[in-house]
């Protein structure tokens, strides 16, 4: 019990995807939190517990080393940075990409843009990248009502099939990254707790598709 390990992950199709690769590092949780109101989790290991949380807060928790590993997207690790973690595996689940999009008939043109999403730091990176003045408004969801509304020209926000931007009367138009999801570790419990969770790592990295 020297070196307890807390593993942070969100819930959905990441938890999902995520157990099978962790049941090769012979970690299984004793709960299934989509039927639980449990915040932490334990598993077969006395030492090894999980912890629950918004997809968005999985790199903030494992930078401040409240969480030792951590499963976020690469669309959340954009946006948030990255301080603090290390992104060690690339877990090959949970793809998708990051986009522009606009309504079907939305022509490029000069000026300012406005820009609705969640994703304001990619946001502002990548338009000043590419030398296009914009207005960044912040969302929490729903990002596809902002043009058919009239609240921005573009948003910026993750695709899969393109299916909810073609029932919203939106196109994708720039691609901005693709995303999949990673295995981000606490740069200090890297050093403190080497051994253990190099082990975990290996064998989620040996167990990737
Ligand atoms: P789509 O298949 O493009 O219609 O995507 C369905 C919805 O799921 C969209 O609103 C996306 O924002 C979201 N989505 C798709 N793939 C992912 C993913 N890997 N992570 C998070 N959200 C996703």
């Amino acid at each position: 019990m020297s070196h307890p390990i807390t593993i942070a992950l969100s819930k959905g199709r990441i938890f999902k995807e995520t157990l099978p690769l962790l049941e090769e590092a012979d970690i299984r949780p004793t709960e299934d939190p989509e039927k639980s109101r449990k915040l932490i989790l334990g598993t077969n290991h006395d030492d090894i517990k999980m912890v629950i949380i918004r997809a968005t807060d999985v790199p903030t928790y494992v930078q401040y080393g409240a969480a030792d590993i951590g499963v976020a997207g690469k669309d959340v690790l954009m946006e948030h940075g990255g301080d603090g973690v290390y992104e060690l595996v690339d877990l090959n689940i949970a793809r998708c990409k990051l986009m522009t999009a606009g309504k079907n008939d939305y022509q490029p043109g000069s000026g300012r843009l406005r820009i609705a999403t969640k994703f304001v730091n990619v946001a502002r990176r990548y338009f000043a990248e590419q030398g296009q003045q914009v207005e960044v408004i912040k969302l929490y969801g729903s990002m596809e009502l902002g043009p058919i509304v009239g609240l921005s020209d573009l948003i910026v926000d993750v695709v899969d099939t393109g299916n909810t931007l073609k029932a919203n009367g939106l196109k994708p138009i720039d691609h901005i990254a693709d995303v999949s999801s990673r295995l981000i570790v606490n740069k200090a419990s890297l050093k403190m707790k080497h051994d253990r969770i190099q082990s975990i790592v290996d064998q989620m990295r040996a167990a990737v598709k």
